[in-house]
């Protein structure tokens, strides 16, 4: 489906991450993919998508063409190296500035619509909506009082900047794009967005790349012994993804284990407060006494990860908070169940005692029990892996392009000027009262 509205030209923000970064380390992870994924498919769809990222490289070009229709716009704002995404709301301004001075370049009425994906983004986005006279849809992508209210042991909650930043954001922007009804529900109940502007746009799997095949051919590929029984992980080494928990439910498991055949693979690399985590992880495993029995592999490239799913037994995301979690999709996409926490999209994600299973909590005693309960029944676990890849086809970039599209069309339709539907800059002022600001 198309819109009625096709934007002629996409301004797309990504402020703190670009779209053709390694995901599954640093600030790359299911956000560059939804871009990448999203862009060119617009693209195909007659959309002139162009991202603005921040120059993280002397190397980068100011602009690349990434992909016919998709050209990448590296924006010059701070230093390249050393700055953190927590730096980054002091370089808003520079940004802004320089992707107001692109648009002037060209000729008047160039972009006729902005997304904006993350807070950060979402800052740029308003200034540029007003700038331009063009509606403004954002994806928040997670949720600063959503992650804070579930935090993980020792990690650190996000600060109030942020809250008040997605707060403005959720207030000024003409649509906004959310990953699942819940999330949804949380950007009225905690902000109070107006849920008439609330789009639910299923995020999905790059179903061609993300496909069931040989589970030994996969093995061999990675040099992984064809008997063990591999539990995955997959994704950013940081403390809301809860890789220690895994790795301590599974210790009992492998200790029990007589055959020797039990493993735990860990793929990817440290990000954000999992700076030393990595390090940390493999401490873990020796005080755990199961150092022989854990893998960890760098960040893989996209075919290379679906080898890495079709390799394993079971695929697990034990996250404090996800606003949906696209290792779960990609994984059952190649024909593998879930074990997953029964938190934010991972309950859309995964279809509970189907495809997989979703665990209450982050006790330990109730993940090796799961654990052991999804291990102990091969033939049950088969079963769900078949299930889970017809599940996935339901989650295809296509239909996220649809529905992104659908949207685009109700901002376009919807759009009066600024301040013109009424909860803009003045909506702001009127609400205030209301506002709820939740740490
Ligand atoms: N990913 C990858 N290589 C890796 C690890 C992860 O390409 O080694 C990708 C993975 O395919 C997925 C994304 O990173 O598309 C992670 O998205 P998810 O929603 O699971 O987590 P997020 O990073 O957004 O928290």
């Amino acid at each position: 489906m198309t819109g009625r509205h096709l934007p002629r030209r996409l301004a797309l923000i990504s402020v703190h991450t670009s779209p053709l970064a390694q995901p599954g380390t640093g600030d790359a992870g299911g956000l560059n993919v939804y871009v990448w994924q999203t862009a060119t498919r617009l693209a195909r769809r007659g959309v002139e998508v162009e991202i603005f990222t921040r120059a993280t490289s002397s190397a980068d070009e100011p602009s690349v063409e990434a992909a016919p229709g998709v050209t990448v716009r590296h924006v010059p704002a701070g230093p390249f190296d050393g700055l953190d995404k927590r730096d980054l709301p002091g370089q808003l301004c520079a940004f802004s500035a320089n992707v107001l001075r692109a648009e002037a370049a060209q000729d008047p009425g160039y972009y006729d619509l902005i997304h904006s994906h993350y807070w950060l983004s979402g800052q740029v986005g308003w200034l540029a909506r007003d700038r331009w006279g063009v509606p403004l849809v954002h994806t928040a992508h997670t949720l600063a009082a959503v992650k804070n209210a579930s935090l993980a042991i020792g990690d650190t909650a996000e600060p109030m900047l942020r809250v008040i930043g997605e707060q403005q954001v959720v207030d000024e922007a003409d649509r906004l794009v959310v990953n699942t009804a819940t999330e949804g529900s949380e950007l009225v109940d905690l902000y109070g967005a107006d849920p008439s502007r609330v789009d639910v746009v299923v995020p999905g799997a790059d179903l061609d790349r993300y496909s069931p095949g040989s589970k030994l051919a996969a093995r061999a590929k990675l040099g992984l012994d064809p008997n063990d029984v591999l539990v995955t992980f997959v994704g950013r080494i940081q403390p809301l993804k809860a890789p220690d928990v895994l790795l301590r439910a599974m210790a009992p498991l492998i200790h029990a284990d007589r055959t020797g055949r039990l493993r735990l693979l860990v793929v990817g690399g440290p990000s954000g407060n999992g700076a030393g985590l990595p390090e940390t992880l493999i401490e873990l495993a020796a005080e755990l006494g199961v150092t022989e029995r854990v893998t960890f592999l760098p960040p893989q490239a996209p075919d290379d990860l679906a080898q890495v799913y079709r390799a394993s037994d079971l695929v697990s995301v034990p996250s404090y908070s996800e606003s949906f979690g696209l290792v779960a999709v990609e994984a059952q996409a190649c024909g593998i169940p879930v074990l997953a926490a029964d938190v934010g999209g991972l309950c859309v994600a995964v279809a509970d005692g189907v495809t997989g299973q979703l665990v209450a909590g982050h006790g330990i005693a109730e993940w090796t029990d799961s654990l052991a309960g999804l291990l102990a029944d091969p033939d049950r676990l088969r079963a769900m892996g078949m299930r889970a890849a017809v599940h996935a086809e339901k989650f295809s970039w296509e239909h996220t392009t649809d529905a992104l599209l659908a949207s685009y069309d109700r901002a376009l339709v919807g759009y009066r000027g600024v301040g013109g539907r009424g909860t803009g800059r003045f909506g702001l002022r009127r609400r205030r009262g209301r506002t709820r600001l939740t740490v």
